[in-house]
């Protein structure tokens, strides 16, 4: 031991339940500073790890002290802004500090040798000066200026609550431009929800600064991009050669030393809540770096997150709590164009079983013969929900989970959503042999099938057919489809585009007049409570897509639409999209929340069990909930009993979820702190042996 006389912690991701505290200790050589980058060995493996300070937890005692096998040389230690972030999402999403850490790196630090991540820091090339070149500016709308002045003068946080079209990007651009103009190693990280979804973003971002900054300057960093593309972004932006870091949520963790601004586009989007592993909100994360950092955070949104609008109600005397955001609105359409006239089709008195009322389907035909053209919403892929038996009430329920096969009528498949599986349609009622097996509801084959037939004998001005295109997961399986389906769009080669909430997204499309949600009614009695908020979100995004072209528009002089085909045509969420008015909603909204003590007047978070059987994970729910009762920290929160998810049952799962709520967050996040140990005692009993897994969602998204 006399030649390696440094003790270092290191966080390395452990196997969960290994016993294994947070940090690992090891005998090093020389010092290692915290933030250093190693590779340790961990058991039989060798594993990638982060030296962390060795005051924020003490080392797992009785753990047999080895050798650091090797440090990533020419890697700067990771600072201790990212390191503080790692810290806090361990500790808030009640996670292992190292697993935080290493889910946080990008995959290939993992994987590669020192020598070849040595190899590629050598093949990345020095940071290129910066052109003369001034950056070409278009003339903001007083609007965008006053916006873009209160962002430069105020510390924020921002909610900037723009229209669709009022110009929100712009905005972005330019305190982007204004943030990195103020030091030479200045950083901004823009996140938005779906890369993939939003190419014309990474465009407008590349086009505006590749000129002044370099072409390297610019980096992505999403999911959709191989793990050489990640690693290579990810030491561009460590390195400070990349200044503008575009991503999706898991951008939020990007080591950026110089940040100076955080922009969350569309922050109310679910997309930025994690899933999986630590189930962190990206947008909640970028508030707490850019506190943490001293970075200018700006939320933008249309439909803010109902969260977001409340924190940014104006404080008065009455309501000191006010103000915590600053809100910035943007009611107004670049170019003076008008949002979409919403009309309300009530299906009542539209003829039973039709998937087009009749006035809609008019009003279509009549866009396409003016060479204008349509989007229509329907949140459902496949050809419809269930397969049905009109003479033994057979259904076409998936044998692993609680739901049902979805009928895709194109390769004759029922297939799963939950679980994956498929099998071939069968042609007779596999339960009576009955041949009267019918499709029951509709999905977007169904619609597009059906509006390909209705809309046979109308042409277009050039006297060639309508033609209609279907964008959803099924259609964009394949790589680049999904682009080359949009590029159709943009090149007018489409007239009517049916799709799934895909597309409503972010797309710049210019010719659309027409927008229609073709059955949105499922949403309104959800048990979800957030369910009513997100149906406003993606129908104001829908009505969106319409119009953005003011010139074109105008031009035409057609005005531009959005259709809600509905059983409940005055239901307060249509009442609102009809006026465009978010604030009323929002108020109506709040209103019942904080009657109801729901987010955000309340704080909550969920705690899940997976088993084979209900009775095994609800028993570990009612345990773990009885060992709560002893702890003092369960005084300020309220333990609901275990009930089972709505999709109860996936891949022969069964699931059950208990949750927790708390009228203040600290109070909620000192009982999950005191309860976590007694969770893994409670698993740990052979009582309990059938658990598949257990985990917290806290600040669930869906309930
Ligand atoms: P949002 O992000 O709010 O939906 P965008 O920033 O995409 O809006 O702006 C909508 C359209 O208006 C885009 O085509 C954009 O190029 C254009 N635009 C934005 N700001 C201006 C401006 N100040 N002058 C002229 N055109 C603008
Ligand atoms: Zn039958
Ligand atoms: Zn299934």
């Amino acid at each position: 031991m006399s030649d390696l006389p440094h003790l270092v912690q290191v966080a390395v991701h452990a196997p969960v339940h290994s016993g294994l505290g947070d940090l690992l200790s090891y005998a090093s050589a020389a010092p290692l500073p915290p933030g250093t980058l190693v590779r340790v060995p961990l058991g039989a493996r060798e594993v990638l790890g982060v030296v962390w300070d060795a005051a924020d937890a003490p080392p797992a005692p009785g753990v047999e002290l080895r050798a650091v096998a090797g440090v990533l040389e020419g890697l700067a230690p990771l600072d201790a802004h990212w390191r503080r972030l790692v810290a806090f999402t361990a500790r808030y999403y009640q996670r292992s500090l190292g697993e935080v850490a290493l889910a946080a790196l990008p995959p290939q630090l993992r994987s590669l040798s020192t020598e070849q991540i040595a190899r590629r820091l050598r093949r990345s090339s020095p940071a290129p000066e910066a052109a003369a070149e001034t950056i070409e500016n278009v003339v903001l709308s007083a609007e965008q200026e006053s916006s873009r002045a209160k962002i430069s003068s105020e510390p924020g946080p921002f909610l900037l609550f723009g229209s669709t079209g009022s110009g929100k990007t712009e905005v972005y651009l330019r305190c982007v431009q204004e943030a990195l103009a103020a030091a030479p190693d200045a950083q901004a990280l823009v996140m938005v929800p779906e890369i993939n979804l939003t190419p014309q973003l990474e465009e407008r971002f590349r086009a505006r600064f590749a000129p002044h900054f370099g072409a390297a300057a610019v980096v992505a960093l999403h999911s959709g991009m191989t793990h050489a593309q990640r690693l290579s972004s990810w030491l561009a932006a460590h390195a400070g050669r990349a200044r503008i870091v575009l991503g999706t949520r898991m951008a939020v963790f990007a080591s950026l030393p110089g940040l100076r601004l955080i922009v969350v586009d569309e922050e109310h989007d679910p997309s930025y809540k994690q899933q999986e592993g630590a189930r962190y909100s990206a947008r909640d994360l970028a508030l707490w770096r850019g506190r943490a950092q001293g970075a200018k955070v700006i939320l933008g949104s249309a439909t803010p997150s109902l969260e977001s609008w409340h924190a940014s109600r104006p404080a008065t005397p009455e309501d000191p709590a006010g103000g915590r955001y600053l809100r910035l609105h943007m009611p107004s359409r670049i170019g003076a164009g008008a949002l979409p006239r919403v009309r309300r089709v009530d299906m009542n008195q539209q003829p039973r079983r039709s998937v087009l009322s009749p006035p809609l389907l008019a009003a279509i035909a009549e866009r396409v013969a003016r060479g204008e053209q349509s989007m229509l919403l329907l949140n459902r892929r496949g050809y419809a929900p269930v397969l049905h038996c009109a003479d033994c009430d057979w259904k076409s329920d998936c044998p692993h989970c609680s739901a049902h096969q979805v009928f895709h009528k194109l390769d004759r498949t029922l297939r799963c959503h939950h679980c994956g599986t498929t099998q071939r349609v069968p042609r007779a009622c596999p339960a009576c042999g009955s041949l009267d097996i019918v499709p029951i509801g509709r999905g977007t084959e169904q619609l597009e099938e059906q509006l390909t037939q209705l809309l046979a004998p109308v042409l277009r001005p050039d006297g060639t057919p309508a033609r209609v295109v279907r964008i959803d997961a099924d259609s964009t399986r394949a790589k680049g489809a999904l682009q080359s389906q949009l590029a159709q769009v943009h090149a007018g080669e489409v007239d009517v585009l049916v799709g799934t909430q895909m597309i409503a997204k972010g797309h710049d499309f210019r010719r659309i007049t027409l927008v229609a949600a073709v059955q949105p009614d499922g949403a309104l009695f959800s048990s979800d409570f957030r369910a009513p908020e997100r149906l406003f979100a993606l129908l104001m995004q829908a009505a969106g897509r319409a119009g953005r072209d003011a010139a074109y528009m105008a031009a035409q002089g057609t005005p531009c639409e959005m259709w809600v085909q509905t059983s409940h045509p005055h239901h307060p969420v249509f009442e609102a999209l009809k006026r465009h008015d978010y604030p009323a909603f929002a108020a109506q909204q709040l209103q019942e929340r904080a009657a109801a003590g729901l987010p955000p007047f309340s704080f909550q978070a969920l705690v899940r069990a997976d088993a084979r059987t209900q009775e095994v994970a609800q028993g570990f729910l009612r345990a773990a909930s009885e060992a709560a009762q002893t702890l003092p920290e369960l005084a300020q929160v309220t333990l609901y009993p275990p009930v089972p998810l709505a999709i109860q049952r996936v891949a022969n799962v069964e699931r059950a979820q208990m949750l927790l709520e708390s009228p203040h967050r600290t109070a909620l996040q000192r009982f999950l702190a005191a309860w976590q140990p007694l969770l893994h005692a409670t698993r740990a009993d052979p009582a309990h042996k059938g658990l598949i897994r257990w985990l917290i969602d806290v600040d669930p998204l869906a309930i």
